[in-house]
């Protein structure tokens, strides 16, 4: 296909939002193209959010659980095996003034898109939150880190501290005590925002101690992290923390920074679709999962919206004769 061409159907962002979607207009017959984002970043990795998670457990079908990087391995290759299209890259600028609409991968200053489509399914999720203290670019991946799944094997019999008190960081928490000698829990107040059944798991392991009231001030270490500033919230006392792994787990951004501008947005970043659909104000432009969605943010509910996704563009194009 040349750059001139115009495909029928991008999708953009491959977790499992984008992939589903790619299953839908795959097997529609739509040739879909899945730009699936770039592997070294923490914003736009392929398969999404679940490449950074361990056991799932809520997923339907897998009664035993299954791991996070291995279901998104079986939806790709769900989409694949109906002709999904799949590029390896990152989008750097989008232009919605169509349709049909332009996408940039690469240089985000050539003149001409890198591909055009008639119809968009933006599904480029979310990232974790950092705490914006000033050592997090330093030692990310030098004992500091969002991924449990990564990075805990790396942790063997030390003292790790996980920051948060959600569902992920419960998980996060559970998970290094696999390898930690401890796990101590920091969170900024005195009860937890994790469900019931988390917070019981939790307060189950022997290997997981919680620092309430408290906040991370300061990271400790030049080449690698060597210790935590930590000081009370209620008291103001600070002390220090002597831990080798510290694990960030306090929620999460939507990936929204290229359609600004463009596509209409909450004030906290997320994308606006219309009322019991996935589309947008622009004419052939869809968002689907968690890009979209502050409130469920579930791998099964962001499978479902990638599927009305691809309905929804389905019956456009067929509409607007594009299909
Ligand atoms: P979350 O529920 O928003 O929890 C974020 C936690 O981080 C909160 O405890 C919050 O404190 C704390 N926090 C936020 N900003 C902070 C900061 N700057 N400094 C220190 N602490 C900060 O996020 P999540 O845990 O990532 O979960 C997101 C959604 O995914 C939830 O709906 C959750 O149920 C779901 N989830 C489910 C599972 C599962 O079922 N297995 C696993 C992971 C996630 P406050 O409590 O004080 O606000």
């Amino acid at each position: 296909m040349t750059n001139r061409q115009i495909r029928t159907i991008i999708i953009i962002g491959s977790g499992p939002a984008g992939l589903t979607a790619a299953i839908y207009s795959a097997r529609a017959n739509l040739a879909p193209l899945v730009i699936e984002g770039e592997p070294s970043s923490t914003s736009d990795q392929p398969g999404g959010q679940l490449m950074l998670t361990t056991d799932v457990e809520n997923y339907p079908g897998f009664p035993e659980g299954v791991m996070g990087p291995e279901l998104m391995a079986k939806f790709r290759e769900q989409a694949q095996r109906f002709g999904a299209e799949m590029v390896t890259d990152r989008v750097t600028r989008v232009d919605l003034s169509g349709p049909p609409h332009g996408i940039w991968v690469g240089d985000p200053d050539a003149p001409e898109p890198t591909y055009r489509a008639w119809a968009i399914i933006v599904s480029t999720g979310a990232q974790s939150l950092m705490l914006g203290l000033e050592a997090e670019e330093r030692l990310i991946g030098h004992g500091l880190s969002t991924c449990a799944t990564c990075d805990g094997f790396f942790f063997r019999d030390q003292h790790i501290a996980v920051v948060g008190g959600g569902d992920s960081a419960m998980e996060e928490a559970i998970f290094l005590t696999r390898f930690a000698s401890k796990v101590t829990v920091i969170h900024r107040r005195d009860e937890l925002r994790a469900s019931k059944i988390m917070q019981d798991r939790a307060f189950a392991n022997e290997r997981i101690e919680f620092l309430w009231n408290s906040a991370v001030t300061a990271l400790c270490g030049e080449e690698k992290l060597t210790g935590a500033e930590v000081q009370n919230t209620v008291t103001g006392k600070s002390a220090s923390l002597d831990v080798t792994g510290l694990f960030i787990a306090i929620g999460h951004r939507p990936n929204t920074d290229l359609f600004k501008g463009q596509l209409k947005r909450k004030k906290n970043g997320y994308l606006i679709t219309d009322p019991d659909s996935s589309g947008t104000e622009v004419e052939g432009v869809f968002a689907c999962g968690d890009v979209q969605d502050d409130f469920y943010r579930q791998a099964v509910t962001a499978a479902g919206s990638g599927c009305m996704a691809a309905i929804d563009a389905e019956r456009w194009l067929e509409s607007a004769g594009h299909s």
